[in-house]
């Protein structure tokens, strides 16, 4: 007698839920990140109850047709890539298909959109795929309510909703420091914690980080073939007791990176020492062919090519901006 069954869909979206949805920091940014690739120029998001008991995304991306709404919440259906070509040079944040699907599985969701020159907005139920007439100007709401509602051994795991939401706000720092040119909004519980306009890099760095960050740190601006290393350090008087402000971005995405943390760290060996941790937001760019973003759903580590080189240009493009004369920095009070 056969023994082996196929699992039924929600099942499967469940378990593979298990790695892409942790928390409702993952949810959120999941959800900011498809707004990101949809081209959005504003997006809001509200939380309440750190995001456990909803998190609100609405952007004015290029929207979902409606015949597409049902595919976004299908696993492995993806509209970012279509080939191993594509994969091997993805420009977006997202590229799995999964995270809808996913999250879908655990949480009471719905997306509200209107595809650019829809005559009207759609609205589909993740729970019964229904599909219904919606009120929209223009692209997307993500609704997500009452993570893990269907799977309590995962509810469990749920911290407080200070720390739940602490680690929402630090999910869309990130984002908001990767994308100064997009105005972002975070609410919680009807309270507006962050009104970002769009800015230069540098004025959203200072209104993430704190001027006082900006008034120590060097402006890192290196270029060697197809890398380019721009960004914030800080000076060592301005140094940490904890990692807490350390923000590394490859291509728009934010890692945590031990080649990166290496390299970073040893510009600063002559300069920090004990235990001490320097401030840093940086943006490296370089061809994507030149790095894997296929590391693990959860994104946050990369594999470059070439890792020897790209160790060298941070290490010696870091050192060299920390060593510059206090000069250099005068053109940059009026941040
Ligand atoms: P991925 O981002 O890896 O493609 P997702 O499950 O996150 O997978 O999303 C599935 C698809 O739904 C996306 O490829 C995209 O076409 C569509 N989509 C999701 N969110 C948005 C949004 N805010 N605006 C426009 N399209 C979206
Ligand atoms: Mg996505």
């Amino acid at each position: 007698m056969s023994v082996i069954h196929r699992l039924p869909d929600l099942l499967v979206n469940q378990i593979a839920a298990g790695e892409v949805v942790e928390r409702p920091a993952s949810v959120l940014k999941e959800v900011l990140e498809n707004a990101v690739d949809a081209g959005s120029r504003a997006i809001e998001v509200q939380l309440e109850q750190g995001g456990v008991r909803r998190i609100r995304v609405a952007d004015d991306g290029c929207g979902i047709e409606r015949e597409d709404l049902a595919l976004a919440l299908e696993r492995h259906a993806t509209s970012k890539i279509a080939s191993l070509d594509d994969l091997e040079r993805v420009g977006t944040m997202g590229f799995r298909g999964e995270a809808l699907a996913a999250i879908a599985a655990v949480a009471r969701t719905s997306i509200t959109s209107r595809a650019t020159g829809a005559a009207h907005a759609w609205r589909i139920d993740g729970d019964d795929r229904s599909l219904a007439p919606a009120a929209l100007n223009h692209g997307t709401v993500v609704d997500v309510a009452d993570l893990y509602y269907n799977t309590p051994a995962r509810r469990k795991f749920l911290k407080s909703e200070g720390t739940e939401f602490a680690h929402c706000d630090e999910m869309f720092r990130r984002v908001a420091l990767a994308r100064p040119d997009i105005a972002l909004q975070l609410a919680h519980n009807g309270r507006v914690s962050h009104r970002l306009p769009v800015a230069t890099p540098l004025a959203r760095v200072a209104a993430l980080m704190g001027d006082d960050f900006v008034a120590h740190a060097r402006e890192v601006e290196a270029e060697s073939g197809v890398l380019r290393l721009t960004g914030l350090a800080s000076l060592p008087a301005y140094s940490r007791a904890s990692r807490d402000a350390q923000y590394f971005f490859v291509n728009g995405r934010f890692v945590r990176d031990k080649l990166l943390t290496h390299a970073v760290r040893q510009a600063y060996a002559d300069i920090l020492h004990g235990a001490r941790h320097p401030a840093y937001v940086l943006f490296l760019t370089l061809d994507p062919a030149g790095v894997d973003v296929n590391v693990h759903p959860a994104k946050i580590e990369v594999r470059f090519r070439d890792s020897r080189a790209v160790h060298q240009f941070v290490f010696h493009a870091l050192t060299r901006a920390l060593a510059e004369s206090g000069a250099a920095l005068a053109g940059r009070e009026a941040v």
